[in-house]
């Protein structure tokens, strides 16, 4: 049994993947051209966004985000305490602090009070310049954006959606990439929509900001082109041999793999409800569960969840065992006091389980029977 199966996912896409492959191969375009055009169009359209500029990966999205945001030395960046260190690890390379912020006891994702606590701590401390809010869409499952963006509107903070895990994610019937005036993701083979390397796309609906866009990734090229750069910029564009196999991939997640992932938490959540603390997600959102994440009932029993789960030859995973402001790496972050008492709780208890979309009923059951073994 696979964590995520690549492999089921690919038998089911073959002919067309192998075809596009096989055309950028004959077509010798290796960098930009017809595919990535195409993906381009159709992430835009399928997210609802005026544009969409692909990249190398997902933290160069966001790196070129925070510059598009004009983050630099002395600026804050507000993230959620539990996320992957990209959602503020390119922040940091441009001279800005990280401050990290509490997460909702129900969906995990960012806490609107434990932000707004947070900006006005460093607004009141006055040693930072409150700039960016990131909001992550953990796991698959929006953030409350109707309470989000009026604080962000309130303080005069930049908002940038990172959709790296929700894409396909919906909330009050936007999708995810949609919220912000910037909003990216990541298409690491593992993501709800992965490539067969790494990949990354940011979303705007600013015509003006896809150009600086298509600029920055370009090392600042000007209007004369290459040559003829303007700014400092990077060296970051997906290639047409990832566009070529997102293309099918795309088509394949809107027709029936968000359905398909449905239906399987449908099934955890039946068979864990009162059992342990099952996934939590609003009222008008769908998650894309890019993971399917339960609290055990306390740490040791996690470890019992985990190692059983070994024994049988089940894969699992923890995301995350830190949350941000234990990593070593962020020890020398201002905190303002801030306890992180759910992220802390969150990190301390929580599992994933096999979640993909072509995991049958057969192997989910095998999975449900072993965790329930222990609880
Ligand atoms: C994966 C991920 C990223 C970074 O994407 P890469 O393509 O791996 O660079 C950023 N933010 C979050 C929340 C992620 O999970």
């Amino acid at each position: 049994m696979e964590f995520i199966d690549l492999k089921a996912q690919y038998l089911a896409l073959k002919d067309e993947i192998n075809a596009n492959l096989q055309a950028v191969l004959d077509s010798a375009q290796f960098i930009g051209g017809p595919y990535v055009t195409e993906l381009e169009k159709r992430l835009a359209a399928f997210v609802g966004r005026r544009h969409c500029v692909t990249c190398a990966n997902g933290t160069d999205a966001l790196q070129a985000a925070f510059m598009l945001a004009g983050v630099g030395s002395g600026d804050a960046v507000f993230c959620p305490d539990v996320t992957f260190i990209s959602s503020t690890e390119p922040a940091k390379m441009l001279g800005a602090v990280s401050v990290f912020c509490d997460i909702r006891p129900d969906t995990y994702c960012l806490d609107p009070e434990g932000l707004e606590r947070q900006i006005k701590a460093v607004a009141e401390e006055g040693r930072y310049v409150p700039k960016v809010v990131v909001a992550v869409d953990i796991l698959g499952n929006p953030c409350d954006y109707d309470t989000l963006i009026p604080i962000c509107e309130k303080y005069g903070l930049a908002l940038i959606e990172d959709a790296a895990q929700s894409f396909g994610a919906s909330y009050k019937g936007q999708r995810a990439g949609s919220f912000g005036q910037i909003a990216i993701t990541s298409f690491f083979p593992a993501k709800p929509l992965g490539c067969y390397g790494d990949g990354g796309a940011v979303f705007t609906d600013d015509a003006g900001a896809a150009e600086r866009l298509r600029s920055l990734f370009v090392h600042g090229k000007g209007p004369g082109g290459k040559y003829d750069n303007v700014r400092i910029g990077m060296n970051s564009r997906l290639d047409a041999l990832q566009a070529a196999v997102l293309l099918p991939k795309l088509r394949a997640l809107a027709d029936y793999e968000l359905n398909a992932r449905q239906i399987v938490a449908k099934r955890y959540h039946a068979a864990f409800e009162g059992k342990l603390t099952t996934p939590f997600v609003e009222e008008g959102s769908i998650s894309a569960w890019a993971q399917y994440a339960l609290l055990a009932k306390d740490p040791q029993q996690r470890e019992r969840i985990l190692a059983h789960l070994r024994e049988k030859k089940i894969p699992s995973m923890v995301y995350y065992p830190k949350p941000q402001h234990a990593l070593p790496v962020f020890q020398g972050e201002p905190v303002y006091g801030e306890t992180f008492k759910y992220a802390d709780d969150y990190c301390s208890r929580t599992f994933s389980l096999p979640m993909h979309p072509y995991l049958t009923a057969a192997d989910q059951q095998a999975v449900i029977d072993a965790v329930l073994e222990v609880v």
